[in-house]
């Protein structure tokens, strides 16, 4: 995270994708569609442009776009959030995440993720001057393990950032272990950041938001975006549900952030969280059949494939293949085999890397036929 002078580095995304685009790869990095979402979205976004929505949004996001994330939450998972009081519009998860942080963390502070994780909790954890404190989740399950999570929580633990399903280790976590989780932030009085950006890429499982969980509300702020559940990442419209008295903390930061953005995106994306509970299932399907045909791809090519149950990564290890370095392949790979990948040591501390070092991320969230051709590329690998 921090680069050889001390300071935050540029994102390993960044990195992967500057490289892919100078060498013409395959872009396997950086998770991004490569077919936009429904065009009815966008077409409510040009509307809403021409309409001359192009002035400051309210700072907690417009009504109706916090009314349609209260519509959501309630119509999926019987949560019923007040769009009033209890929920946050911001500009992508990434916001909301950085918001909580900063409103919750006081420098010295532990914050307790799992680790592989999502790099911008690193950051924004040292932004805050907290301590990072890691739970690994390991293959071939990469569930996290109660009794680590347990000897990891205390009371020196302010806050607990879950990500199911989980990036990029494609896990998600069950009920069970939700459970453990929202006992222990009780005993130890910790408040939960529950990253669920890709609560809607489930393959054959139900995600369980850890606010549905009882005892789990008072304490737990859920945030999703835009950019998975839709296919518009560069939109940057994400939200945060909780309750009153977290979502006000989370608004008076994010003030001093963005303050808002995206008032013309804002409907278009409230009009598809107001969709009908069937609608959200068909990109997940999709999202399914090309798991497995890139899956299959990456088998042939000799190396470990571990099947997620959600989100658009596939983890692999190059292990089998008699290398052990995965960093050192993604940045010859993108040159000599035409493919990007992200290795998993990037999502890790030093011990982390370690126990990951041969694992790559791969994205399959792109055509069929992209994935075709990766998959013939990367049997050149070994
Ligand atoms: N959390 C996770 C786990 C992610 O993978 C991402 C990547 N999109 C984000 C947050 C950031 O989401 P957004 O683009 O909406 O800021
Ligand atoms: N969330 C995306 C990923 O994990 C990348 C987002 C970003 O580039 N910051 O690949």
């Amino acid at each position: 995270l921090l680069g050889d002078d001390g300071r935050l580095a540029a994102t390993i995304f960044e990195e992967v994708t500057a490289l892919a685009a100078r060498t013409g790869a395959i872009n396997l990095g950086q998770g991004y569609p490569d077919d936009d979402g429904p065009a009815f979205m966008a077409e409510a976004a040009r509307r809403a442009i021409l309409e001359g929505r192009n002035q400051y949004a309210p700072g907690a996001g417009i009504p109706e776009l916090r009314e349609a994330v209260a519509g959501h939450q309630r119509l999926h998972y019987g949560l019923e959030p007040d769009p009033e009081t209890e929920v946050v519009v911001s500009t992508g998860a990434t916001e909301a995440i950085a918001a909580a942080v900063l409103a919750f963390v006081s420098p010295g502070d532990e914050v307790l993720t799992f680790e592989p994780f999502y790099d911008s909790y690193g950051a924004t954890i040292a932004l805050a001057g907290g301590v990072h404190r890691t739970v690994p989740l390991r293959a071939p399950d990469f569930q996290p393990d109660p009794d680590r999570v347990a000897a990891a929580v205390t009371d020196r633990t302010r806050m607990i950032i879950l990500n199911t399903p989980h990036n990029p280790t494609g896990a998600v976590f069950g009920p069970e272990v939700l459970a453990r989780i929202v006992e222990l932030a009780i005993r130890h009085d910790c408040i939960i950041v529950s990253d669920e950006v890709y609560e809607h890429l489930t393959f054959g499982v139900r995600h369980v938001p850890v606010a549905s969980l009882p005892g789990a509300w008072d304490r737990t702020l859920t945030i999703s975006s835009a950019g998975k559940t839709f296919s518009y990442t560069g939109w940057k419209i994400g939200w945060a549900s909780g309750p009153a008295p977290l979502v006000a903390a989370l608004r008076t930061v994010k003030q001093f952030l963005s303050y808002s953005s995206g008032p013309a995106f804002q409907p278009a994306v409230a009009e598809a969280l107001a969709l009908p509970l069937e609608s959200f299932a068909g990109l997940a399907r999709d999202l399914e059949t090309k798991r497995d045909l890139l899956a299959g791809g990456l088998e042939e090519a000799g190396l470990d494939v571990y099947r997620p149950a959600g989100t658009y990564f596939i983890l692999a290890d190059v292990a089998p293949l008699g290398l052990a370095d995965a960093a050192e392949l993604a940045r010859r790979m993108p040159a000599e085999l035409g493919v990007a990948a992200i290795p998993v040591s990037a999502f890790c501390h030093a011990d982390g890397a370690r126990a990951t070092r041969s694992l790559l991320r791969f994205a399959f969230c792109k055509r069929r036929d992209v994935l075709a051709e990766a998959s013939r590329r990367l049997a050149g690998i070994a």
